[in-house]
């Protein structure tokens, strides 16, 4: 079997547990890679340019885009937030799985440009643990919490398109899920076309004058 990369989307309500997350996936596998993202939006207080995010400003995010420099890009609670090109395509080549942290407009125009990505959706067993891990977080005012709220409203009646939702209750538990879906998708024939075709061709060879 070709041990080839895929694309991974993975989305969720803000305060899903997506971060941390990815986090563990990565601490404990060495087959996924994350993309890091370039977003307008200021850092978080212990967030740091160029390892949660790549910070930037409205200028140089449209001067990014017009580059053809991003993958995919979106306008989320007023700040733009896109995926860099190189990165993505890099480590997809070199047989890494690549993980994209992102919301759900950006996710749609990746499954448009990458029919054979894997979109899962993560979400809180509850919307009111949503609420309460938001208010937890204590990052951020009432009134972004609000924002982010509104904005899970909008984003449940996306999760259809997505392939397979999963809830975050228990986080080891979540981790192994999401790691037996991502083995079980690259086992599909659609994300083994190489492997396929290459088989196929070998045993035609060995079938010629046979028939
Ligand atoms: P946050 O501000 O909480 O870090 O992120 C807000 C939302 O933007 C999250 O849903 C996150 O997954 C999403 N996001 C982060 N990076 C990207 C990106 O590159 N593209 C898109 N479309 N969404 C992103």
């Amino acid at each position: 079997m070709v041990r080839k990369g895929i694309l991974i989307v993975i989305s969720g309500f803000s305060g899903a547990g997506k971060g941390t997350l990815v986090k563990k996936l990565m601490e404990k596998y060495d087959e996924y890679a994350l993309s890091i993202s370039m977003t307008t939006r200021a850092p978080r207080p212990g967030e740091r340019d160029g390892v949660e995010y790549f910070f930037t400003d409205k200028e140089h995010f449209e001067e990014t885009i017009r580059e053809n420099g991003l993958i995919e890009y979106a306008v989320y609670c007023g700040n733009y937030y896109g995926t860099p090109r190189e990165y993505v395509e890099n480590q997809l080549e070199a047989g890494k799985n690549v993980i994209l942290e992102i919301e759900i407009q950006g996710a749609l125009k990746i499954k448009e440009q990458f029919p054979e990505s894997l979109l899962i959706f993560l979400t809180p067993p509850s919307g009111e643990e949503l609420k309460r891990r938001l208010e937890g977080r204590g990052t951020e005012s009432t009134e972004v919490i609000a924002k982010r709220l509104a904005r899970a409203v909008e984003e449940s009646e996306g999760v259809e398109a997505y392939d397979y939702v999963v809830v975050n209750d228990k986080l080891e538990e979540c981790v192994e899920e999401v790691h037996g879906l991502v083995d079980a998708a690259r086992r599909a024939p659609v994300r083994q076309k190489t492997f396929i075709k290459e088989i196929r061709e070998e045993l035609r060879k060995f079938t010629k004058g046979a028939e």
